[in-house]
């Protein structure tokens, strides 16, 4: 029977997200991948109570995750069930709704038919009565949004969660949707947006407008899947997330083309006296609107490098200005 360390509270540094009452540990685990019926449970409970004996309160899934869908809520339902339930006031669970996840005109986006079932869905599969922040995954184009808006406002009325959250949404989509759910009384507080060395894309806009509106921002992929990491130095190694993945971006010619900016940042890290998975870290870290960063891990010993970039999260000006002309090359 897993009992938690009570060391966990000792290291990580919390911050609030944006102007909420919420606390955010700065690192937290996404379930994206390795947590599927497809990952061995026993990986999973090693990966899940060493991030929590570590101080990482915050895990992220999604209806979608696994494979199959579904399947990773399941997973962490069962190890909530079996191991962490005196532990569910210490835990902020946050589950999303837009990707497609059964057949037929519900079965995704972002009406308020597919928001409410399924996170009706998920909590069934968590076995949890309430999720702590519950996003929309992905802007609908033929929604309106007010009605998205409306969909997740309910969920909170109706005690299914305590904070809302949008994920891959626009700048603009983003200052719409602030303005109605302040309108709503939501407790709109955090955006999920894809960030890192290879994908500046929030600093065009995004990171103002959260600013603005006493927002925070957690970061998904901030190791670039692993390409920041030195997973690939020496080739793509078969059980790499880039061997097994269909995903364009982690192709062997994708990875190849960035290994010369690769091994340059890692020369980098190593100057810094850090691995390039914790530079990269910092380096995310470094926006004051970005409250967390979202990590992966297929094993503990990943997370255990991941975590060490919280020793060292300043840059000089140099430092920067480096990291800048080797991503501009
Ligand atoms: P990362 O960029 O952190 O990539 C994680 C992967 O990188 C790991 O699975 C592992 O790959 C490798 N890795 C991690 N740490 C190290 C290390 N220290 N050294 C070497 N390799 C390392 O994040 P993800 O892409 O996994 O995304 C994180 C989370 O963000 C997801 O789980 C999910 O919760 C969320 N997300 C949200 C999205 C959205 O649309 N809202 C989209 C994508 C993610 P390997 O398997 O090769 O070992």
């Amino acid at each position: 029977m897993y009992a938690a360390s009570d060391k966990r509270y000792q290291s990580m540094p919390y911050q609030r997200v944006g102007a909420s009452g919420l606390k955010l540990p700065r690192i937290s685990l996404g379930l994206w991948h390795n947590f599927g019926d497809v990952d061995r449970i026993e990986n999973q409970k090693e990966i899940i109570f060493g991030a929590f004996d570590r101080g990482i309160t915050h895990f992220d899934l999604a209806n979608n995750y696994g494979p199959p869908a579904g399947s990773a809520e399941r997973n962490f339902g069962r190890i909530l069930r079996e191991d962490l339930r005196g532990y569910r006031d210490e835990l902020i669970i946050s589950s999303k709704a837009g990707y497609y996840m059964w057949p037929g005109p519900y079965g995704e986006w972002g009406s308020k038919k597919n928001i409410i079932a399924s996170c009706d869905q998920s909590l069934q599969r968590l076995g949890l009565d309430y999720l702590d922040i519950f996003y929309h995954h992905r802007p609908d184009p033929d929604t309106p949004l007010l009605e998205t808006a409306q969909a997740l406002d309910l969920l909170v009325r109706q005690g299914k969660a305590l904070y809302i959250g949008v994920s891959n949404y626009s700048t603009a989509q983003t200052q719409a949707i602030a303005q109605i759910f302040k309108q709503l009384g939501t407790p709109f507080i955090i955006h999920q947006p894809q960030y890192n060395m290879f994908n500046r894309s929030i600093e065009q806009g995004l990171t103002d407008v959260l600013a603005a509106e006493h927002l925070g921002a957690i970061t998904f992929s901030p190791l670039a899947q692993g390409l920041l990491t030195e997973r690939y130095l020496n080739g793509i190694p078969a059980d790499s997330r880039a061997a097994r993945s269909s995903s364009p971006f982690l192709q062997p010619d994708n990875v190849e083309a960035t290994l010369a900016t690769v091994r340059q940042l890692h020369q980098i890290a190593v100057e810094r006296g850090q691995s390039l998975a914790e530079m990269a870290l910092a380096w995310n870290l470094r926006q004051p609107t970005v409250t967390s960063v979202l990590v992966g891990a297929s094993r503990l010993s990943q997370l255990e490098d991941s975590l060490k970039a919280l020793d060292h999260l300043d840059f000089s000006p140099e430092e920067l200005q480096k990291i800048d002309q080797t991503l501009a090359q």
